[in-house]
């Protein structure tokens, strides 16, 4: 309860200052405000180490810069030929989340870069969309699925099922834990929903995008999880996340965005 009403307490804070994701076709002129990354090099290298990870993940190399404010970005232009985009964060939306919950804050933060990165990915695959709002819930769509991946690595990270109780019980702690960090990320990005459906801005609204990290999420763990756990066989999660992930999109649009 107490972890509920401190994200509450956060969110309204925090979405009062966040302006939306923008997907930007300007070039990377250099900019006198680009700064060298945020104040925590704790966060810096966490995004570093975050993007390694997500091109072996999704096969997309991009680069990440750092402005003043509050901003989220993602461009499909870059400056060398082999990167497939950039990513642009503002330092005070990162330290925002860092400074008022650690770990939460953390988990917020890869969320943001994930959805972002997400971006790259539809760029980089010549992903077509209906509208603004497919392609946004479709990036949250990934993200939500990546996440739940992170999830589910920091789980087996801990599995003490066969160890003594206290390890049990550690284990049980961090479950319990996983599951306070799915339900606040669900908020978060509920929050950053809006109802300006007229709007070329429009990202859909607070349940939509609550959904779509949620659905995301749960199909890391089902019909797009990497290995097929009945079968073994590796699944191309990429191409089902293109295909099936847009369709999925559509629907919790048809569905709830309105
Ligand atoms: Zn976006």
């Amino acid at each position: 309860m107490k972890n509920i009403l401190f994200t509450i307490a956060l969110l309204i804070s925090y979405t009062s200052v966040y302006s939306q994701c923008n997907l930007t076709l300007r070039s990377n002129s250099p900019s006198s405000k680009l700064l060298k990354g945020s104040n925590s090099s704790y966060i810096n290298t966490k995004l570093d180490l975050e993007r390694l990870q997500l091109k072996k993940v999704f096969d997309v190399e991009f680069r990440i810069e750092y402005y003043p404010g509050n901003v989220a970005f993602a461009g499909p232009n870059c400056e060398s030929s082999s990167c497939d985009g950039t990513i642009g964060l503002g330092v005070n939306l990162l330290e925002k989340l860092h400074n008022q919950e650690k770990e939460g804050g953390v988990w917020m933060i890869l969320a943001i870069l994930s959805h972002e990165a997400a971006h790259i990915f539809q760029y980089k695959n010549n992903l077509k969309f209906e509208n603004t709002v497919q392609q946004e819930i479709h990036a949250d769509f990934i993200a939500g699925w990546y996440m739940g991946k992170l999830m589910e690595d920091y789980k087996a990270m801990y599995d003490f099922s066969n160890s003594s109780s206290e390890a049990y019980n550690k284990m049980q702690d961090k479950l319990e834990s996983i599951s306070i960090f799915k339900q606040n990320l669900r908020m978060f990005f509920g929050s950053l929903g809006d109802s300006n459906y007229s709007s070329i801005d429009h990202h859909g609204n607070y349940i939509t995008r609550s959904m779509a990290i949620h659905k995301g999420m749960k199909s890391y763990t089902g019909w797009a999880q990497p290995i097929n756990t009945i079968t073994g066989e590796s699944r191309d999660y990429k191409k089902l996340l293109i295909t099936h992930g847009k369709s999925d999109a559509s629907d919790l649009i048809k569905e709830y965005n309105h």
